[in-house]
This record gives C-alpha cells, structure tokens and sequence, in this order.
C-alpha cells in the first residue's frame, strides 16, 4: 500500500465522523467575568481554553492559559480586569461548524495553530452561538477510538 493511497484512506476515513458526534460541552464565561473568575473557571472545569459569551450565549473571544498568564504577570488587578481584556477576538475566532467533519476540525487545529475551536451552529457569521467544543483531545481520542476497534 503506497504511501499517497494510505493518506486518502485515512482523509477518508476523517471525512466521515462529523463534529456534531463528537463535540464535548463548552466552557463559556461572560464579557465581563473578571480574569481571577476566569482562571478559577480553568481549574474547576478542568479546559485550557474558555470560551467567552454574550448574553444569550454569542460568542465574542477566546481566552487561552498563555492569554490569562500574560494578564497575571502584569501589575494589574485580577479582581478588576476583565477576561474580555485577555481574549482574542472575534472575527479572528477560528470556528467549526456543527455540520463539518472531523477532518475539517483537525485541518483548521493545526491551520490555526490552537488548541481548541468553538463549534458554532451554521448561521449568520456576525452571532455565532456556541454549541460545543473541539480540541486537540478530541481529535486524538477518535485516533484512538479508531486504533482500538480491532480489540473490541
Ligand atoms: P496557549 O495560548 O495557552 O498556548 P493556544 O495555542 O490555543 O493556547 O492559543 C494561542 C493563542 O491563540 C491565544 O492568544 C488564544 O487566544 C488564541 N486562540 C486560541 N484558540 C483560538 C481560536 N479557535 N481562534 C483564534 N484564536 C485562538
């Protein structure tokens, strides 16, 4: 099996599990949580990456580890800044839509080079609502899901 054909199975194989089946829940924070709020919502929910909402849950940032380190090694006050001062913003969000494949999800990781996307439900681009999240997890946990059938 060449090389060139082993790589189509695998693109293949990718295309067919869809982000909707494997997406895990969201962790959000509103604009105007404070940073403190924000990194002590990145211990309990045990996630590298919060995503950060608008009411009714628009998606407006994300805010990584390295984003919150920057703020905390600073002079300012945690209990004061908030998180929407840390986060990147939209529209330069890398999202997934809820319809795509797993393929897609795992192109646009490493495109973007990020850890996580917020999955969006397909809809006006300027209020996307955030359904779930893919991660770098995500996609190895379906390599590994995949590896493993055979032993089942
Ligand atoms: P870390 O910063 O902890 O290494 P990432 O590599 O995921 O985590 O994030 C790198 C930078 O990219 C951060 O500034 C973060 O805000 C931003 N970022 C993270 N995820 C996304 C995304 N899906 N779209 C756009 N920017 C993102």
């Amino acid at each position: 099996i060449g090389d060139h054909h082993a790589k189509d199975l695998v693109g293949d194989l990718f295309r067919k599990y869809q982000v909707k089946d494997y997406k895990s829940l969201p962790v959000v924070v509103h604009e105007h949580t404070t940073v403190y709020d924000a990194v002590v919502t990145m211990f309990l929910e045990d996630v590298g990456t919060l995503f950060v909402v608008r009411d009714e849950g628009v998606l407006v940032g994300v805010a990584s580890r390295k984003d919150l380190l920057k703020v905390a090694i600073g002079q300012s006050n945690l209990h004061e800044v908030p998180v929407s001062v840390a986060m990147t913003r939209m529209p330069n969000i890398t999202t997934i839509d809820l319809e795509a494949t797993m393929y897609d999800a795992a192109r646009k990781l490493i495109e973007a080079e990020v850890d996580s996307l917020p999955v969006v439900r397909c809809g006006s681009e300027q209020q996307l609502e955030v359904v779930g999240r893919i991660t770098k997890t995500t996609v190895t946990r379906l390599v590994v899901e995949l590896g493993s059938l055979r032993n089942v």
